[in-house]
């Protein structure tokens, strides 16, 4: 069941710890070159464009009384190179960053989807794949930022901020006192506000999140929705999810543009105290000119990277939100892991051998099969049938080690599935699921999906060996020809057709194929049934039959229901059992005779 619907706020199970941190560590340390080079670059840009109000109270002060030209020309010629050299520095530094960035949000990208392909299906299962989508996408487009300059413009404005204070200090002490008393007030309104703020983007997150939820979900279903005439009812449903997105947008940009404007205030405060203790100290004699409007402008310069740390502060806020997501998903546990001492599967026979295997979904739910023992043979094509929700699915869910067995053992020749490589494993299990899913792009490369290094003539031989090549090449552009996302351009048996070349070119040992129900026209149940007897040609087979054709024809029917197999057996067999198949059958058949 789905944990999380399209309008249920995710809750974020894993806050971003040391561990998180430390794993981020891990995708900055590569770039430690870049990160000092940028530092040491910034550091310099820091220092030259702080100088000129210094310069300034030493021409006010001592180069104009003095009338010393060539002082005043060497200084402002000094300040114009400086002012050049900060340039040059400046794009320097844009672009090392950039790469930098990008760099470092390609590999976690990369890694995060990486480790989702390895992801348990219950993960997919339990939220909407909008929410997913998110994470891959906009959460990096939104913390690319910070890498290529949140991070460095956060330590160069601290550096910054020491540097002005030295300065201060240089010029007068007591006044950088007088300013700094006002510190810790704001540090004290600062810490209140950003509790809110925290929170406010939180919940404006988890909103996007559902309206991304709903908006893919939408796109997967728009048949559905234009055939029970349902638009006006979605469009009020996305309607009032973008409502409650402007609501949170709103609260949250309300929270941010009031630290900025609190700097301001506290700012124009701090220069209207200079002012009004300078003028008093100009008129003692205590203190130049020059000094108090070298003084002043420093304040003033104080208070830019406060500004710019407040609004740092903002996005550093909104990015830990969607780093932690990130992160929360990168640490999502594998169900299904590699033991230590897990080996490749090596060549693969075919036969397969449950022993008294007992398997439940979740630890406190009860036991969807109990002491299931059945062993098949090289080549066997084995039929599973019985009641919806009987577990058929959960058998081969259990054969491709989708989930860990509670009891029992599974073995493939022999070897205990559970010490083998999953990749090993996979490499050998061809899965054909009802919906045979195609991927946008050609026809050519969804049956190459089943062996990326196969040639065209190997994609058509096995295109054509399961009766699948005539009408491919009734298309205008043939093999070329480009299918939309899930291949809804195609028919079912089409679809069907294209997944049984794409699984023959993968020439797995032992192959699971849960038969589409769909009901298709006589020529492509041909069509259908020649490719398939292709497929299964001196290979393992489980299948989930619906069709009689496919269950006459297979070596054993097993008949799952009472949470094990009930009934074991050929057609014939099972048929003068008289027993559970046999009801099955006639009522199929009966049905099949009357329509
Ligand atoms: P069948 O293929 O015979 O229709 P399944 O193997 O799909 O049956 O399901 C067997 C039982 O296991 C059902 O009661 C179903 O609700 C439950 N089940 C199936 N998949 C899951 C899952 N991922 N998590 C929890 N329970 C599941």
């Amino acid at each position: 069941m789905a944990k999380n619907r399209y309008d249920q706020d995710e809750e974020l199970v894993t806050k971003l710890n040391k561990d998180s941190l430390k794993k981020m560590g891990k995708y900055l340390k590569p770039h430690i070159k870049t990160i000092i080079i940028t530092l040491c670059l910034m550091f310099a840009m820091a220092i030259i464009e702080l100088l000129p109000p210094y310069a300034i109270s030493e021409v006010i002060d001592n180069c104009l009384p003095q009338k010393d030209y060539t002082k005043l020309f060497l200084i402002a010629a000094g300040l114009t190179l400086g002012m050049l050299i900060v340039m040059i520095f400046h794009r320097i530094r844009s672009r090392i960053t950039n790469e930098m960035a990008t760099n470092i949000i390609k590999d976690l990208r990369s890694d995060l989807f990486r480790h989702m392909q390895y992801l348990p299906l219950s993960f997919f299962d339990s939220r909407p794949h909008g929410k997913i989508l998110v994470r891959v996408v906009n959460y990096f487009n939104a913390i690319t930022n910070l890498f290529a300059n949140g991070i460095f413009d956060l330590i160069t404005n601290l550096f910054k901020m020491v540097v002005i204070i030295v300065f201060m200090l240089m010029l007068n002490v007591k006044f950088t006192l007088v300013c700094m008393a006002v510190l810790p007030f704001f540090a004290v309104v600062l810490m209140f506000i950003r509790s809110h703020h925290r929170k406010a983007w939180h919940t404006l997150s988890s909103k996007q999140s559902n309206l991304n939820a709903y908006l893919q979900e939408s796109i997967s279903g728009i048949k559905i929705t234009q055939s029970f005439a349902r638009e006006e009812v979605n469009a009020g449903i996305f309607d009032n999810l973008c409502r409650e997105n402007k609501k949170y947008w709103m609260k949250a940009k309300y929270i941010e543009r009031s630290i900025p404007a609190f700097v301001s205030v506290l700012s124009v405060f701090s220069v209207l105290l200079i002012y009004y203790r300078g003028v008093g100290e100009i008129k003692s004699g205590a203190v130049t000119i020059g000094m108090l409007i070298a003084f002043v402008a420093y304040v003033s310069e104080f208070w830019q990277p406060v500004i710019s740390l407040t609004a740092l502060y903002n996005e550093i806020i909104n990015c830990s939100v969607y780093i932690e997501r990130i992160f929360e998903m990168l640490e999502e546990p594998l169900v299904v892991e590699d033991l230590p001492d897990s080996v490749d599967i090596g060549d693969v026979k075919g036969e397969v051998t449950f022993e008294n295997v007992t398997f439940r979904y979740e630890e406190d739910s009860p036991n969807i099969f109990e002491n299931v023992s059945f062993h098949v043979n090289r080549g066997e094509t084995i039929a599973l049938v019985g009641p919806t929700g009987a577990g058929k699915s959960t058998i081969i869910n259990t054969l491709s080690r989708f989930y860990d067995i509670n009891d029992g053992r599974i073995l493939i020749d022999d070897k205990d599935i559970k010490h083998v490589t999953l990749n090993s494993l996979h490499n050998h299990l061809g899965i054909m699921l009802q919906d045979s899913f195609l991927f946008s792009g050609s026809i050519m490369e969804n049956i190459r999906y089943g062996k990326l290094d196969a040639t065209d003539e190997q994609v058509i031989e096995a295109a054509k060996a399961v009766c699948a090549h005539e009408f491919i090449m009734e298309f205008p552009d043939g093999y070329n020809t480009i299918i939309n996302e899930g291949g809804t351009s195609l028919s079912a048996g089409q679809k069907q057709l294209i997944a049984f070349a794409r699984a023959l070119l993968a020439d797995p040992a032992i192959l699971i194929l849960d038969e589409a129900t769909s009901s298709i026209d006589t020529e492509t149940e041909i069509a259908l049934q020649k490719g398939l007897d292709r497929l299964l040609e001196g290979r393992t087979s489980f299948i989930i039959a619906h069709r009689l054709s496919t269950i006459k024809n297979s070596s054993k029917i097993m008949y799952v229901c009472d949470k094990n197999i009930a009934e074991s057996g050929t057609h014939e067999e099972l048929l003068a059992k008289k027993g559970r198949y046999y009801s099955l059958y006639m009522a199929q058949y009966k049905f099949l005779e009357e329509i």
